[in-house]
């Protein structure tokens, strides 16, 4: 029910379909990568989650609600370059033009690619897609010709110096030669492909270019694209690899939805959004669960009137269940907040009893008060009266070793005080002074001390005077 209301919220919608699209790039971007532990580890992570969040395991919710942003940090700095793909794809929306008018260009280079084959004369062709290619590229010279078979040919001549490295074909013109690509780390080639082969699928991991390489070994021609080898057996199927590379880079991001691959596209759409779902309704049932759960809070006594005072033990803390969803309650971050305030304003001289209802409590919206234990308080009040309390010197330790106490007189002796009448009757109620340390005397002293006394007695002029202790010594003569 929750899970179905939740569906219908347009946040709901946005939330899924931003998950969803995070999920496809990622999916497109690894997958072209071939960085798959990442995804592996990041699933893995997703999956632990959802486990803690659905038993509801303390230990490791605390360390992903405590640690999250880090790992977070940590994950965009360390797959920086990655996440930057993810992005510049997303937007990337340069357009390039279809040069080729009447096949011109994309037959010659059949033709040229079948040739070097043949005459085992290594080469590596780049044509730049939507992405800038500058970055991974170095070295090379630059040129601005009109391509041609005895062009292509010459570069790659074996004793041309420019024939290593490879040629980069943009805007239907050949614009550099002699380029060194980006070699690539991966392991997926077989064993007898070298460092041209290498180089070739660097950039086609890094970019979307499309490159392709003839053998000199082989004597093959190989091409890659999105970080994979592609088969192109013919020259007729050459022909259509570089017409569909610049239909597709011709055209603006969406567009690859048209392309002959849309099925598989749709397909990784509609994993990515079940994904999406799946993890979001995951967390949405595990969240909106009614659970419940015990806080200790501290209680508060307020409003006391003046004429009375309370008395003997009372709760500082009471142990509430409370029961919400599962959100809500992990709102309460810190019990302390919820004080349980007892309202003192309308008591009277007596024992009383104290219900804990959801009145007392501010409770967060959702959440509900199932049981407090101690489910009530009970508290005694006193009427409060006026009397005299004597002041008692704290004499702390003994004198030094010769010397005795021959007197001891307070002033003020007695003070007086306000206090609830149990705390006095019958009895004298007393007070004392700060402490006076006895080692540290060795002749007659007059001190000045503060009045010491319990919270229920209190002084009538609202402060203690202060006392003075006047200690008379008697030295002991042997
Ligand atoms: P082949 O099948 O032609 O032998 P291979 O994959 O086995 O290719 P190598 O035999 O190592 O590769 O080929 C070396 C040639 O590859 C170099 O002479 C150079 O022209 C080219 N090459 C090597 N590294 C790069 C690079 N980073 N960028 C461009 N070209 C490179
Ligand atoms: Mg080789």
């Amino acid at each position: 029910m929750i899970l179905l209301r939740a569906l219908l919220d347009w946040r709901t919608v946005i939330d899924i379909t931003l998950i969803a699209t995070c999920l496809f790039f990622l999916y497109q971007t690894i997958n072209r990568l071939g960085t798959w532990k990442i995804v592996v580890g990041i699933l893995a992570a997703m999956m632990i989650f959802l486990g803690a969040n659905i038993f509801d395991l303390a230990g490791i919710e605390w360390i992903y609600r405590n640690l999250s942003s880090v790992v977070i940090i940590a994950l965009i700095i360390i797959f920086q370059p990655e996440l930057r793909k993810i992005f510049e794809r997303a937007v990337s929306v340069r357009r390039n033009e279809i040069f080729d008018n009447g096949n011109d260009l994309s037959n010659m280079i059949a033709q040229a690619l079948s040739a070097m084959a043949q005459q085992r004369c290594g080469a590596i062709l780049v044509f730049p897609g939507k992405e800038s290619i500058t970055e991974y590229v170095s070295g090379g010279f630059s040129l601005d010709a009109k391509p041609s078979y005895p062009l292509l040919m010459s570069i790659f001549d074996h004793n041309s110096p420019g024939h290593d490295g490879a040629i980069i074909i943009t805007g239907g013109q050949f614009t550099q030669f002699g380029v060194r690509l980006p070699i690539s780390e991966s392991l997926k080639l077989p064993r007898e492909y070298g460092t041209r082969h290498h180089a070739a699928l660097g950039l086609a991991e890094k970019t979307d270019s499309l490159v392709f390489v003839v053998s000199e070994e082989r004597g093959n021609v190989s091409v890659f694209h999105m970080g994979k080898m592609i088969k192109a057996d013919s020259q007729k199927a050459i022909i259509s690899t570089i017409a569909s590379h610049w239909e597709n880079t011709s055209s603006y991001p969406l567009d690859f939805l048209k392309n002959k691959n849309r099925w598989t596209v749709f397909y990784q759409m509609a994993a990515s959004l079940a994904l999406a779902l799946l993890f979001w309704s995951t967390i949405i049932v595990a969240q909106g669960e009614r659970i419940e759960r015990v806080f200790t809070v501290p209680v508060e006594y307020l409003a006391s009137p003046t004429s009375l005072a309370l008395v003997g033990e009372r709760e500082k803390e009471v142990q509430l269940y409370l029961g919400g969803t599962k959100s809500d309650l992990d709102a309460i971050v810190n019990p302390s907040d919820l004080s349980v305030k007892i309202d003192l304003s309308k008591v009277a001289l007596g024992t009383q009893s104290f219900f804990i209802t959801n009145d007392d409590i501010r409770l967060p919206k959702g959440v509900k008060l199932i049981e407090a234990t101690p489910s009530r308080i009970e508290l005694t009040f006193a009427a409060i009266t006026e009397h005299w309390a004597f002041v008692v010197p704290q004499l702390v330790g003994d004198l030094p070793s010769g010397l005795t106490i021959g007197s001891v007189v307070v002033k003020p002796d007695k003070v007086k005080v306000i206090s609830p009448s149990s705390d006095g009757d019958g009895k004298t109620v007393n007070v004392t002074t700060t402490p006076i340390y006895m080692e540290s005397i060795t002749k007659n002293r007059n001190i000045l001390c503060k009045i010491i006394a319990p919270q229920t007695i209190q002084p009538v002029d609202k402060r203690w005077p202060d006392v003075e202790v006047i200690i008379s010594i008697n030295r002991q003569v042997n």
